[in-house]
């Protein structure tokens, strides 16, 4: 389960280890018909509360001033005021976005040191009807599982230690599997030299080298399964880049800051900050995932709300 919380050997602290595996011991769950409709199922909740969600709107400055956020500018000007902000991006890109000196270097600098977990190159697969079966429990594979601590380390020529693949289960699901994700770890060096290329507009040379990585993740899916080839009908891949260029994480790390249990204090981030109004949320403020964030959500909440205020409404 390693590739699942980014573990490292000597540093993972054995919490995280413990949290994300106690879930699949209570029971492995995943939604039938994509997990998009938990976001849709938030997003109702937010309009019956008198909310607006707008998407497809990058903010481009958080302007602050006399200690407080004034306004808040998306990339087509619109301007949103507010009486409290929250942030739910990586820290890196709120100091991107944020005007200058709003915070005080020493945060900024302590901020910027966290190491980040590593990226992932990812393959989105659609398979022809009826050739490839549905499982139901997300897969592991592992070339040599004595080295599960070490894949950060990046050997081109034996690349993919391995992976984690699952096909997510549609609305009605039948037998066969429609689709089936493959994540396998890849760290930001293996990219590095396409860094300053954006999505779609990388040049030859990256997606020879993106189709090279395919092959290779279908080759060693071919050893697992040996019909695996003739069952595709499409394959779509993401890099480190693309990770990096969608969620604005440095480097395209995939879970935030990386944890340090030599140094535990190092990533404890708190939800407040200098500046009254403004509030951080998700993976860089606790844990990562499906786990992780919701717990965020409830912390950065209740530091608006009061302590407990909104644990004790939870239903158990
Ligand atoms: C490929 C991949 C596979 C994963 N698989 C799993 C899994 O199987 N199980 C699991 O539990 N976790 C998984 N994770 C981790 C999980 O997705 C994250 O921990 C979680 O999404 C983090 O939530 P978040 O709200 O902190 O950040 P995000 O989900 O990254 O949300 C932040 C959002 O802010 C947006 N944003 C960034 N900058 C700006 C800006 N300037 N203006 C406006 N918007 C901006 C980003 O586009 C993004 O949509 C995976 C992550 C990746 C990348």
């Amino acid at each position: 389960m390693n590739p699942m919380y980014g573990g490292v050997k000597g540093k993972t602290p054995a919490y995280i280890h413990a949290l994300i595996n106690v879930l699949y011991i209570d029971g492995p769950s995943r939604f039938e018909g994509g997990s998009l409709q938990l976001a849709e199922a938030l997003k109702d909740v937010i309009i019956r509360a008198g909310g607006e969600v707008v998407g497809n709107a990058p903010v481009e400055s958080i302007e602050v001033a006399e200690h407080k956020v004034q306004r808040v500018v998306t990339i087509d000007g619109t301007v949103h005021t507010a009486q409290k902000y929250i942030a739910a991006i990586h820290p890196s890109e709120l100091f991107r976005i944020i005007t200058p000196g709003a915070f005080p270097k020493a945060y900024q600098n302590r901020l910027k040191n966290i190491p980040n977990t590593y990226s992932a190159f990812t393959l989105f697969i659609e398979f022809r009807d009826e050739t490839f079966p549905y499982i139901n429990h997300t897969c592991y594979y592992e070339r040599d599982y004595d080295n599960i601590w070490n894949l950060a380390q990046y050997d081109e020529a034996s690349w993919p230690a391995g992976f984690m693949y699952m096909t997510p289960a549609t609305a009605k699901q039948g037998s066969f599997a429609s689709h089936m994700i493959i994540n396998c770890i890849m760290p930001y060096q293996a990219v590095e030299q396409w860094a300053d290329t954006r999505t779609g507009r990388r040049g030859v040379e990256y997606e020879t080298w993106k189709a090279a990585r395919c092959e290779d993740i279908i080759c060693l899916m071919e050893k697992c399964y040996p019909n695996f080839r003739p069952a595709l009908k499409r394959v779509h891949a993401a890099s480190p880049l693309t990770v990096r260029d969608y969620f604005h994480t440095p480097n395209g790390s995939l879970y935030g800051y990386a944890k340090d249990c030599h140094n535990i204090i190092l990533t404890q981030v708190p939800v407040v900050t200098k500046i009254p109004n403004l509030l951080l949320t998700g993976q860089n403020v606790g844990l990562h995932g499906i786990c992780g964030v919701p717990l965020s959500a409830i912390t950065t909440a209740e530091a608006i709300v009061g302590a407990n205020k909104i644990v004790n409404q939870m239903q158990p």
